[in-house]
């Protein structure tokens, strides 16, 4: 008897119905994790105008972005561990076990299955970190000393015919280790600013913005400004005289900075103060009230660029508060790229008449939250059973996986005498 009444009986029922629901959980998390890889596959995510597959995830599912990213993990490995994926389908694996099984290489399914079935999360863990596993696409061998060894780096850059950079590096190893370490810094500080997808294209751009920013002396500044022309006509170009298609006109003309320039027979004569498109106190005020990006299921807080909701540029769209609104420089893009559909009024509460509605590719509205479908009946019954762990002390030592081994030539059978005797 326990204190709180509970009989030996009643918690031996407790932990069976405890295991019948996990095992559901399982089989149905298995699922889950089907759905998401016939999504990676035909990039679903995508095509409804969003960044990542753990954007779409967190959101359409209602999950944190530590487990969708754990979910979308599992997609991607899954094919190399049949038997892995055949315990969880048969709601025999939890998810956080199949996460950490499907990580060592293809080679070791049987045994990584075997265990994941008595392990604890804490003891798989410690098996799949420690033990030195040979990856499934073999590594190349490391150079010999004989080889030559890049000494001195070399940077080139250049542009192509439709603007797009195109940026090559070779870096001496001191060199590189700099690069890497910075580049791994500015994606860090980019996560903990709300961005959890920041890869290593933001990081770069990241640096170069912060760099550009550390420019004190006026006039050096002046010379390291990213110059937009823009003429009267509509049409706009770059100093290097490239023209931008009217998507990336419209993406800086939307938060950008603008100098009036007069020109009397194509000689500039005199240039007005430069201004924000959008003022500064108008910028606070729209900041406030949309405390990061608006777009359903974004979490970037910081660094958001404001946007002209009726555009500015082309369209002549005020640059009132109902008419701005705060985006990650992502959405920006994908908007500006006709990818993300952004209409209404910024300043009437989500969800009010004439607020703002936001539409995926096809035209669809992104709804606001999750919006999962209430289970009509009970969930197919699982065709294994959820066993929990041991929870038995481990002695990780003892644990071996079988590296596979180079094919052998087989010589023909033909008067084999243990064959023959075989046989009779
Ligand atoms: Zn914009
Ligand atoms: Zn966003």
């Amino acid at each position: 008897m326990y204190d709180d009444g509970m009989d030996d009986r009643s918690i031996e029922a407790l932990q069976t119905s405890l295991a019948g629901v996990c095992g559901h959980v399982n089989a149905q998390h298995a699922q889950l994790v089907r759905l998401v890889a016939d999504a990676l596959a035909g990039d679903a995510w995508h095509q409804i105008g969003l960044h990542s597959p753990t954007h779409w995830l967190a959101w359409q599912a209602g999950l944190s972005d530590t487990t969708a990213r754990k979910i979308i993990a599992v997609a991607r490995r899954a094919e190399a561990h049949p038997q892995v994926m055949a315990a969880f389908d048969a709601g025999e694996l939890s998810l956080d076990q199949v996460a950490l099984a499907v990580k060592p290489p293809g080679y070791t399914d049987t045994d990584i299955c075997g265990l994941a079935k008595v392990l604890t999360v804490r003891q798989l863990s410690m098996v799949v970190r420690k033990y030195p596993f040979v990856p499934d696409d073999q590594t190349p061998e490391a150079p010999s000393a004989a080889e030559p060894v890049v000494s001195e780096s070399a940077v080139s850059m250049w542009a192509d015919g439709d603007g797009v950079g195109q940026v090559r590096a070779t870096l001496a190893a001191d060199d590189y280790r700099v690069f890497e370490t910075a580049m791994r810094e500015s994606r860090d500080a980019l996560f903990h600013a709300g961005d959890p997808q920041a890869g290593w294209p933001e990081a770069l751009i990241e640096i170069c913005h912060r760099s550009l920013d550390t420019v004190a002396d006026g006039s050096r500044r002046d010379r390291y400004r990213i110059n937009l022309y823009l003429d009267t006509d509509g049409t706009a170009t770059f100093a290097d005289n490239w023209r931008l298609p009217d998507s990336i006109r419209d993406l800086l003309l939307c938060d950008g900075t603008i100098t009036p320039v007069c020109v009397t027979n194509g000689i500039p004569v005199s240039v007005g103060r430069s201004q924000h498109i959008v003022p500064d106190r108008t910028r606070r005020i729209v900041e406030h009230r949309d405390l990061g990006c608006r777009v359903p299921g974004c979490s970037q807080s910081r660094w958001v660029q404001v946007h002209h909701i009726v555009h500015w540029d082309g369209d002549d769209g005020p640059t009132d508060t109902w008419n701005l609104i705060c985006l990650c420089p992502r959405h920006h893009r994908l908007h500006h790229q006709g990818r993300l559909g952004i209409t209404g009024d910024a300043d009437l509460v989500p969800g009010t008449p004439g607020a703002v509605v936001f539409t995926d590719t096809r035209g669809h509205r992104l709804k606001p939250a999750a919006d999962p479908a209430k289970p009509t009946a009970p969930p197919p019954e699982p065709s294994g059973r959820y066993l929990h762990p041991i929870g038995e002390r481990l002695d990780r030592w003892a644990i071996h996986f079988n590296e596979p081994q180079p094919p052998h030539v087989h010589l023909p059978l033909t008067g084999d005498p243990e064959m023959a005797s075989d046989v009779h």
